[in-house]
Protein backbone atom coordinates (compact mmCIF):
# COMPACT_ATOMS: atom_id res chain seq x y z
CA UNK A 1 0.00 0.00 0.00
CA UNK A 2 1.10 3.48 -0.45
CA UNK A 3 0.28 4.59 3.02
CA UNK A 4 3.19 6.66 3.18
CA UNK A 5 2.64 8.85 0.54
CA UNK A 6 -0.47 10.46 2.30
CA UNK A 7 -1.97 11.05 6.08
CA UNK A 8 -5.11 11.96 6.92
CA UNK A 9 -5.90 14.65 9.59
CA UNK A 10 -7.89 18.07 10.71
CA UNK A 11 -8.66 20.90 8.13
CA UNK A 12 -9.91 24.15 9.41
CA UNK A 13 -13.62 24.86 8.54
CA UNK A 14 -13.14 21.31 6.70
CA UNK A 15 -13.70 18.32 8.87
CA UNK A 16 -10.68 15.90 7.76
CA UNK A 17 -8.92 16.19 4.89
CA UNK A 18 -6.14 13.96 2.92
CA UNK A 19 -2.49 15.62 2.53
CA UNK A 20 0.61 14.62 0.69
CA UNK A 21 3.29 13.59 3.06
CA UNK A 22 6.22 13.62 0.28
CA UNK A 23 6.29 15.20 -3.16
CA UNK A 24 3.91 12.85 -5.69
CA UNK A 25 4.42 13.26 -9.72
CA UNK A 26 1.92 13.01 -12.21
CA UNK A 27 0.33 10.05 -12.83
CA UNK A 28 0.87 8.60 -9.71
CA UNK A 29 -1.50 6.50 -8.27
CA UNK A 30 -2.44 7.83 -4.78
CA UNK A 31 -4.49 5.20 -3.05
CA UNK A 32 -6.69 2.69 -4.05
CA UNK A 33 -9.30 1.22 -2.14
CA UNK A 34 -12.33 -0.68 -1.82
CA UNK A 35 -15.42 0.51 -0.30
CA UNK A 36 -16.58 0.18 2.65
CA UNK A 37 -19.83 -0.43 2.04
CA UNK A 38 -21.88 -0.11 -1.47
CA UNK A 39 -25.24 1.95 -1.46
CA UNK A 40 -27.92 2.88 -3.69
CA UNK A 41 -30.99 4.57 -3.86
CA UNK A 42 -32.88 2.33 -1.99
CA UNK A 43 -32.56 3.23 1.94
CA UNK A 44 -34.09 0.23 3.74
CA UNK A 45 -31.12 -1.53 1.47
CA UNK A 46 -28.41 1.30 2.84
CA UNK A 47 -29.35 0.50 6.52
CA UNK A 48 -29.39 -3.43 6.35
CA UNK A 49 -25.75 -2.94 4.37
CA UNK A 50 -24.55 -0.97 7.04
CA UNK A 51 -25.68 -3.15 9.83
CA UNK A 52 -23.77 -5.79 8.35
CA UNK A 53 -20.65 -4.58 8.97
CA UNK A 54 -17.88 -5.59 10.98
CA UNK A 55 -17.14 -4.12 14.50
CA UNK A 56 -14.79 -2.57 12.99
CA UNK A 57 -16.47 -1.65 9.49
CA UNK A 58 -18.95 0.41 11.17
CA UNK A 59 -16.96 2.01 13.70
CA UNK A 60 -14.99 3.65 10.65
CA UNK A 61 -18.25 4.26 8.66
CA UNK A 62 -19.83 5.78 11.47
CA UNK A 63 -16.75 8.20 12.35
CA UNK A 64 -17.25 10.11 8.54
CA UNK A 65 -18.27 13.67 8.60
CA UNK A 66 -22.32 14.03 8.46
CA UNK A 67 -23.47 17.41 7.16
CA UNK A 68 -26.81 16.54 7.31
CA UNK A 69 -27.07 16.28 11.21
CA UNK A 70 -29.81 19.41 11.51
CA UNK A 71 -32.14 17.25 9.05
CA UNK A 72 -34.12 14.84 10.58
CA UNK A 73 -32.54 11.97 8.74
CA UNK A 74 -30.74 8.70 10.09
CA UNK A 75 -27.20 9.21 10.99
CA UNK A 76 -26.42 6.28 8.29
CA UNK A 77 -28.67 8.52 5.52
CA UNK A 78 -26.69 11.67 6.78
CA UNK A 79 -23.39 9.70 6.24
CA UNK A 80 -23.57 8.08 2.72
CA UNK A 81 -24.97 11.66 1.35
CA UNK A 82 -21.91 13.20 2.89
CA UNK A 83 -19.74 10.88 1.51
CA UNK A 84 -20.63 8.75 -1.33
CA UNK A 85 -19.08 8.29 -4.90
CA UNK A 86 -21.01 7.24 -7.65
CA UNK A 87 -19.64 4.03 -9.04
CA UNK A 88 -17.97 5.32 -12.25
CA UNK A 89 -19.09 8.73 -14.34
CA UNK A 90 -22.34 7.50 -15.65
CA UNK A 91 -23.43 5.66 -12.67
CA UNK A 92 -26.73 7.45 -11.45
CA UNK A 93 -27.56 4.82 -9.07
CA UNK A 94 -24.99 2.90 -7.44
CA UNK A 95 -22.57 4.19 -5.23
CA UNK A 96 -19.92 3.24 -2.23
CA UNK A 97 -18.40 4.82 0.63
CA UNK A 98 -15.03 4.80 1.41
CA UNK A 99 -12.84 4.68 4.46
CA UNK A 100 -9.97 7.03 2.88
CA UNK A 101 -11.30 8.09 -0.34
CA UNK A 102 -14.26 9.38 1.11
CA UNK A 103 -12.30 12.16 3.41
CA UNK A 104 -11.00 13.72 0.46
CA UNK A 105 -12.41 17.15 -0.36
CA UNK A 106 -13.36 18.95 -3.00
CA UNK A 107 -12.05 21.68 -5.70
CA UNK A 108 -12.38 23.22 -8.92
CA UNK A 109 -9.38 23.02 -9.29
CA UNK A 110 -8.08 19.29 -8.07
CA UNK A 111 -4.54 17.68 -8.08
CA UNK A 112 -6.05 14.15 -8.79
CA UNK A 113 -8.87 12.07 -10.35
CA UNK A 114 -10.87 9.27 -8.79
CA UNK A 115 -12.16 6.82 -10.79
CA UNK A 116 -14.17 3.42 -10.18
CA UNK A 117 -12.58 -0.20 -11.51
CA UNK A 118 -15.80 -2.69 -12.07
CA UNK A 119 -13.36 -5.67 -12.89
CA UNK A 120 -11.15 -4.95 -9.48
CA UNK A 121 -13.84 -3.60 -7.56
CA UNK A 122 -11.57 -0.35 -6.24
CA UNK A 123 -11.69 3.01 -6.53
CA UNK A 124 -8.34 4.46 -7.77
CA UNK A 125 -7.41 8.20 -7.18
CA UNK A 126 -4.57 9.60 -8.98
CA UNK A 127 -2.63 12.40 -9.56
CA UNK A 128 -3.07 14.46 -12.50
CA UNK A 129 -0.52 17.15 -11.73
CA UNK A 130 2.69 16.94 -9.29
CA UNK A 131 1.63 17.31 -5.74
CA UNK A 132 3.94 18.74 -3.19
CA UNK A 133 4.69 17.73 -0.09
CA UNK A 134 2.35 18.88 2.52
CA UNK A 135 -0.48 19.88 0.08
CA UNK A 136 -3.87 19.13 0.76
CA UNK A 137 -4.70 16.49 -1.78
CA UNK A 138 -8.32 17.77 -3.72
CA UNK A 139 -10.96 15.72 -6.00
CA UNK A 140 -13.63 17.52 -7.92
CA UNK A 141 -17.70 16.95 -6.64
CA UNK A 142 -18.89 18.18 -9.37
CA UNK A 143 -18.20 18.51 -12.71
CA UNK A 144 -15.23 19.83 -13.81
CA UNK A 145 -16.43 21.60 -17.36
CA UNK A 146 -19.33 23.33 -16.64
CA UNK A 147 -19.12 27.10 -15.03
CA UNK A 148 -19.09 28.39 -11.80
CA UNK A 149 -22.74 29.25 -11.45
CA UNK A 150 -23.85 25.56 -11.84
CA UNK A 151 -20.36 24.07 -9.34
CA UNK A 152 -21.75 26.37 -6.70
CA UNK A 153 -25.44 25.45 -7.05
CA UNK A 154 -24.09 21.73 -7.04
CA UNK A 155 -22.28 22.14 -4.46
CA UNK A 156 -24.92 24.17 -2.31
CA UNK A 157 -27.36 21.50 -2.78
CA UNK A 158 -25.40 18.54 -2.41
CA UNK A 159 -22.70 19.52 0.10
CA UNK A 160 -23.60 22.60 1.69
CA UNK A 161 -20.84 24.71 0.72
CA UNK A 162 -19.10 27.70 -1.34
CA UNK A 163 -16.18 26.93 -3.09
CA UNK A 164 -13.36 29.10 -2.48
CA UNK A 165 -11.21 27.50 -4.71
CA UNK A 166 -9.22 29.43 -7.74
CA UNK A 167 -11.62 28.89 -10.08
CA UNK A 168 -14.12 30.04 -8.00
CA UNK A 169 -12.90 33.23 -6.79
CA UNK A 170 -14.25 36.45 -8.42
CA UNK A 171 -10.71 37.53 -10.15
CA UNK A 172 -10.90 34.54 -12.47
CA UNK A 173 -14.20 32.83 -12.27
CA UNK A 174 -14.75 34.78 -15.65
CA UNK A 175 -11.65 33.44 -17.41
CA UNK A 176 -12.62 30.21 -16.43
CA UNK A 177 -15.91 29.89 -17.24
CA UNK A 178 -15.01 31.26 -21.16
CA UNK A 179 -12.79 28.45 -21.08
CA UNK A 180 -14.88 25.93 -20.26
CA UNK A 181 -17.51 27.10 -22.13
CA UNK A 182 -15.06 26.89 -25.09
CA UNK A 183 -13.98 23.14 -24.55
CA UNK A 184 -18.18 22.27 -24.08
CA UNK A 185 -18.20 24.01 -27.76
CA UNK A 186 -14.93 21.85 -29.04
CA UNK A 187 -16.58 19.32 -27.90
CA UNK A 188 -20.17 19.69 -29.75
CA UNK A 189 -17.90 20.96 -32.87
CA UNK A 190 -16.10 17.63 -32.83
CA UNK A 191 -19.22 15.68 -32.80
CA UNK A 192 -20.53 17.84 -35.91
CA UNK A 193 -17.88 17.82 -37.92
CA UNK A 194 -16.50 13.92 -37.75
CA UNK A 195 -18.46 13.14 -40.55
CA UNK A 196 -18.77 16.09 -43.03
CA UNK A 197 -15.08 18.08 -42.08
CA UNK A 198 -12.56 15.71 -40.24
CA UNK A 199 -9.96 18.35 -40.71
CA UNK A 200 -11.86 20.88 -38.69
CA UNK A 201 -12.97 18.17 -36.27
CA UNK A 202 -9.09 17.65 -35.56
CA UNK A 203 -8.45 21.52 -35.27
CA UNK A 204 -11.76 21.50 -32.73
CA UNK A 205 -10.01 18.47 -30.70
CA UNK A 206 -6.32 20.59 -30.72
CA UNK A 207 -7.91 23.40 -29.33
CA UNK A 208 -9.99 21.45 -26.37
CA UNK A 209 -6.52 19.77 -25.44
CA UNK A 210 -4.60 23.42 -25.03
CA UNK A 211 -7.40 24.88 -23.07
CA UNK A 212 -6.97 21.51 -21.06
CA UNK A 213 -3.75 22.21 -20.30
CA UNK A 214 -4.69 25.39 -19.34
CA UNK A 215 -6.45 24.30 -16.65
CA UNK A 216 -5.36 21.08 -15.66
CA UNK A 217 -8.64 19.45 -14.75
CA UNK A 218 -7.66 16.01 -16.71
CA UNK A 219 -10.50 15.10 -19.29
CA UNK A 220 -7.98 14.92 -21.72
CA UNK A 221 -8.05 11.31 -22.50
CA UNK A 222 -11.68 12.01 -24.19
CA UNK A 223 -10.28 14.34 -26.54
CA UNK A 224 -7.41 12.42 -27.85
CA UNK A 225 -9.74 9.25 -28.17
CA UNK A 226 -11.70 11.67 -30.78
CA UNK A 227 -8.42 12.40 -32.11
CA UNK A 228 -7.43 8.96 -32.38
CA UNK A 229 -10.87 7.88 -33.75
CA UNK A 230 -11.56 10.32 -36.47
CA UNK A 231 -7.69 9.45 -37.79
CA UNK A 232 -8.94 5.68 -38.07
CA UNK A 233 -12.20 6.63 -39.46
CA UNK A 234 -10.58 8.46 -42.78
CA UNK A 235 -7.83 5.98 -42.98
CA UNK A 236 -4.69 7.69 -41.51
CA UNK A 237 -3.26 5.14 -39.47
CA UNK A 238 0.02 6.30 -39.02
CA UNK A 239 -1.19 9.05 -37.60
CA UNK A 240 -3.97 7.23 -35.88
CA UNK A 241 -1.31 5.63 -34.32
CA UNK A 242 0.12 8.74 -32.36
CA UNK A 243 -3.09 9.77 -31.53
CA UNK A 244 -3.73 5.97 -30.48
CA UNK A 245 -0.30 6.88 -28.22
CA UNK A 246 -1.36 10.18 -26.82
CA UNK A 247 -4.15 8.32 -25.89
CA UNK A 248 -2.88 5.80 -23.73
CA UNK A 249 -0.27 8.53 -22.11
CA UNK A 250 -2.98 10.55 -21.34
CA UNK A 251 -5.53 7.66 -19.99
CA UNK A 252 -2.53 6.04 -17.98
CA UNK A 253 -1.71 9.74 -15.96
CA UNK A 254 -5.63 10.12 -15.42
CA UNK A 255 -6.60 6.64 -14.87
CA UNK A 256 -3.73 4.50 -14.68
CA UNK A 257 -3.24 1.11 -16.13
CA UNK A 258 -5.96 -0.28 -14.11
CA UNK A 259 -8.72 1.87 -15.79
CA UNK A 260 -11.31 0.21 -17.33
CA UNK A 261 -10.28 1.29 -21.07
CA UNK A 262 -6.50 0.67 -20.36
CA UNK A 263 -6.70 -2.80 -22.58
CA UNK A 264 -8.14 -1.29 -25.51
CA UNK A 265 -6.70 1.79 -26.22
CA UNK A 266 -3.26 -0.64 -25.79
CA UNK A 267 -4.49 -2.63 -28.43
CA UNK A 268 -5.36 0.70 -30.57
CA UNK A 269 -1.64 1.58 -30.17
CA UNK A 270 -0.48 -1.53 -31.43
CA UNK A 271 -2.98 -1.27 -34.22
CA UNK A 272 -4.65 1.50 -35.74
CA UNK A 273 -7.03 -0.80 -37.62
CA UNK A 274 -8.32 -2.45 -34.68
CA UNK A 275 -11.18 0.02 -33.82
CA UNK A 276 -14.35 -0.75 -35.14
CA UNK A 277 -14.74 2.85 -37.66
CA UNK A 278 -11.12 2.10 -39.01
CA UNK A 279 -11.72 2.73 -42.68
CA UNK A 280 -15.34 3.89 -42.74
CA UNK A 281 -14.91 7.40 -44.20
CA UNK A 282 -13.73 7.37 -47.59
CA UNK A 283 -9.81 8.81 -47.25
CA UNK A 284 -8.88 12.71 -46.28
CA UNK A 285 -5.58 13.95 -45.91
CA UNK A 286 -5.28 14.97 -42.19
CA UNK A 287 -1.82 15.20 -42.06
CA UNK A 288 -0.21 18.80 -40.80
CA UNK A 289 -3.87 19.73 -38.84
ZN1 LIG B 1 -14.46 25.94 -6.88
Amino acid sequence: MNENMYIVRDVLDKGRGMFATQDIKRGTCVISESPLVFVGSNILKNLQAINALSKKNKKSFFALSNIYTDDELPQEIGIIKTNALPLGKESNEAAAVYRVISRINHSCAPNVQHSWNSITQMEYIYAIKDITAGSEILTTYVAPLTTREARQKTLKKSFRFTCQCRFCAAASSEEHDATVTRINECSDLIVKFASSNPRKAIQCVREALALLDKIEVGGKATFCYDGFQINAMYSNYKLAKEWADLLLETYRFEEGETGHEYGRYLAYSIDAKAHEYAGRGRYVDLRGV
